[in-house]
C-alpha cells in the first residue's frame, strides 16, 4: 500500500509539532438575544451555550478561527434556513452560513449566530442522468461512498469532512480534477436561501448571474445553499500513485523543474500534486501522488518525466483500484482539530531557477512549513477565465499551497512568522493570484487576488441581489 497522503498527514510526516492544548476560545458579547423563531424539532435544531449538544457541534477545522455562537441554528429544511435568514435580518443580527466547517479563515464562525447546514447532508444520484444531488451540509467522504459504490465518481477534494458547499462554491480542486474539471464545473443547479428568505432556484436559465457567480464566488456572499445537483462520472477503475525523492538542494531543484515541465501537460487522464518539505540531513522531501483514469503503463510511461532525472527512494507505487478506494486512500485517518495557517500563489510562468531556489531554500529552514503543489492544465484549464467566477484558467500551470500545522497555542506567532517570510520571498516569482478556498485574512489585495478580471461581474451581482450586504463575513465580494 502507497501511505496515504492528505494535507494534514502531509504535515505529520514532516515532523510538525506534537503537543496538544486547547484553543483560545472566544466568547460572545454579552448581548442577550431576541425571542427564537418558533420552528418544528423536524424543521431545526436549535442551540444555545450550555445546552446539550452545544459543544459536539463546536468544532472547526482550524482551532485558531474557533468561536462559540451564541445560537447556533441547525437546519434540516430549506424552510428553516429561510426562517433563520429573515429571523437575522429582521433582528440585525451578524451570522455565518456552514456547511463543513472548513474555512481556513473561520469565515463559517460567528460570536452571534451560525446558520448550520450540516443537517442538510442527504446524498441521491441518478443512474440514467448521471446526476447528483446532495444537501449543502454534505461531505466528500461520504458522497464518494454514495456514489462510489454504484460505480461513479466526482471530482472533488481528497478530504472527506469538507463540506459541499464551501468547497465547490470556491472551485473544489481533486485528484481526478485534470480529466473532469473542477466541483464547480460540474454544478448545474442550486437551490439558495436569498437575503429576503426567499427560497429560489438558480442555474443556467434561472438567475444565471448567480449560476455564474457560484461556480467559484466563494461561499457566504449571496445566499444560504440548501441544495446542489452536479454531474457524475461513471470511472470504472483509478491509478494512484505515490513515490519520494530524499534529496540535496541541487538535485531537488531539477526534480522541481521537472515536475513543473510535465504534470500541468501530461496527458489529461493524470492529475498529480508535489509536496515539498525539509527532510533530515539537510536534504529536501519532494513526494508526487495523484491519480490517473488511464493505464499503468501509461502513467508508468509519463513518470520518466521525473523517474529519469533523480532517483527515487524506491519505485513509484502505481496501483489500480475502484475510485471509491482511490478516494479513501487520500482519506487520511482521523484528525483532531488543529491549529493551521495556509497561503497560496497561482503560478502562470514555469518558477525560475531563482524562484526554485527561493522556495526550497526556505523550506529547508522552516521544517514546519510545507508546499503543496496542484498541476492544473486538461479540463480545469480549458474553461475561459470569464466563464465561471473561478477565474484561474488558461495559462495556469499549478497551485502552490504553503501550509503550516502545529497544536499548541503557543506556537501561533512563530509559526505565523514562519509561512509569511516564505511567501514574502515568493513575491517576485508568482503570478499574485490566489485561491479563495485556501482563503487568507492576510492579504490586502484578496477579491483582486481571488478573483482577477472577474471581480467587477461579481460586484456588480452581489449589488444587485444582496445591496444591503446581508451575507458578508471578512473576506465576501464587497458591494459594488
Ligand atoms: C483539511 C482540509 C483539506 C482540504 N482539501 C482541499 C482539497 O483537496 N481541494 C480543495 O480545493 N480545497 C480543499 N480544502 C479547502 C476547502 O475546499 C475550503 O476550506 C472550503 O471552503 C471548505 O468548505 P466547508 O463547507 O467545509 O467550509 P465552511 O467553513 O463550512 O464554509 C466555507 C465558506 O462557505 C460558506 N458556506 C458554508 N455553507 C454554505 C452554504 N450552505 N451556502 C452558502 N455559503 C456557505 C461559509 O460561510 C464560508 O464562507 C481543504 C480544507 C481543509 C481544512
Amino acid at each position: 500500500m502507497i501511505p496515504p497522503i492528505t494535507r494534514r498527514s502531509s504535515l505529520k510526516a514532516f515532523g510538525a509539532a506534537t503537543v496538544f492544548a486547547p484553543a483560545l476560545i472566544r466568547h460572545a458579547s454579552a448581548q442577550t438575544l431576541p425571542p427564537l423563531p418558533n420552528l418544528a424539532a423536524n424543521d431545526a435544531v436549535l442551540l444555545e451555550p450550555g445546552q446539550p449538544g452545544y459543544d459536539t457541534y463546536e468544532p472547526a477545522a482550524n482551532e485558531r478561527m474557533l468561536l462559540r455562537p451564541k445560537l447556533r441554528a441547525l437546519c434540516k429544511t430549506a424552510n428553516a434556513v429561510s426562517v433563520m435568514v429573515s429571523w437575522c435580518r429582521s433582528n440585525n443580527l451578524p451570522f455565518a452560513v456552514r456547511s463543513g466547517g472548513h474555512s481556513y479563515e473561520g469565515f463559517s464562525q460567528s460570536a452571534s449566530v451560525v446558520i448550520d447546514t450540516r443537517m442538510l447532508k442527504q446524498i441521491a444520484f441518478d443512474r440514467t442522468a448521471r446526476t447528483m444531488t446532495v444537501g449543502a451540509g454534505a461531505t466528500l467522504g461520504p458522497i464518494y461512498e454514495s456514489i462510489g459504490a454504484a460505480g461513479f465518481g466526482f471530482p472533488g477534494g481528497s478530504c472527506p469532512t469538507v463540506g459541499i458547499a464551501g468547497h465547490a462554491l470556491g472551485g473544489g480542486f481533486g485528484l481526478i480534477a485534470r480529466p473532469f474539471g473542477l466541483a464547480c464545473d460540474n454544478l448545474q443547479w442550486l437551490e439558495l436561501v436569498d437575503p429576503q428568505g426567499a427560497i429560489i432556484q438558480v442555474d443556467a436559465q434561472h438567475n444565471p448571474d448567480l449560476f455564474w457567480a457560484a461556480r467559484g464566488g466563494g461561499g457566504g456572499s449571496f445566499g444560504a445553499v440548501t441544495r446542489f445537483r452536479f454531474k457524475i462520472f461513471r470511472i470504472p477503475q483509478v491509478v494512484v500513485l505515490g513515490v519520494t525523492w530524499r534529496l540535496p538542494q541541487t538535485h531537488a531543484r531539477q526534480l522541481f523543474k521537472a515536475w513543473q515541465a510535465w504534470a500541468p501537460h501530461a496527458p489529461a487522464n493524470i492529475t498529480t500534486f508535489l509536496r515539498v518539505g525539509h527532510a533530515a540531513g539537510g536534504l529536501i522531501e519532494l513526494h508526487c501522488a495523484g491519480q490517473s483514469i488511464g493505464s499503468v503503463a501509461e502513467f508508468k510511461r509519463e513518470l520518466r518525466a521525473l523517474t529519469n532525472v533523480a532517483q527515487p527512494v524506491s519505485p513509484p507505487n502505481l496501483e489500480p483500484m475502484s475510485f471509491l478506494n482511490g478516494a479513501k486512500h487520500f482519506f487520511g485517518g482521523p484528525a483532531p482539530p488543529t491549529f493551521f495557517k495556509a497561503k497560496s500563489d497561482y503560478i502562470t510562468s514555469p518558477l525560475t531557477d531563482a524562484g526554485v531556489t527561493t522556495l526550497l531554500g526556505q523550506l529547508e529552514t522552516t521544517p514546519s512549513v510545507v508546499a503543496i503543489c496542484d498541476s492544473y492544465g486538461g479540463a480545469v484549464t480549458s474553461v475561459a477565465r470569464d466563464a465561471t467566477a473561478f477565474s484561474h484558467r488558461a495559462g495556469t500551470l499549478f497551485c502552490i499551497q504553503y501550509f503550516s500545522e502545529w497544536t499548541n497555542a503557543v506556537e501561533t506567532q512563530t509559526e505565523l512568522g514562519h509561512i509569511r517570510t516564505l511567501y514574502a520571498a515568493m513575491r517576485p516569482f508568482v503570478s499574485g493570484e490566489c485561491y479563495v478556498n485556501y482563503c487568507d485574512l492576510d492579504l490586502t489585495n484578496w477579491a483582486q487576488a481571488y478573483w482577477g478580471a472577474n471581480l467587477p461581474r461579481l460586484r456588480q451581482i452581489k449589488a444587485a441581489f444582496d445591496p444591503n450586504n446581508l451575507f458578508r463575513h471578512a473576506q465576501s465580494i464587497p458591494v459594488a
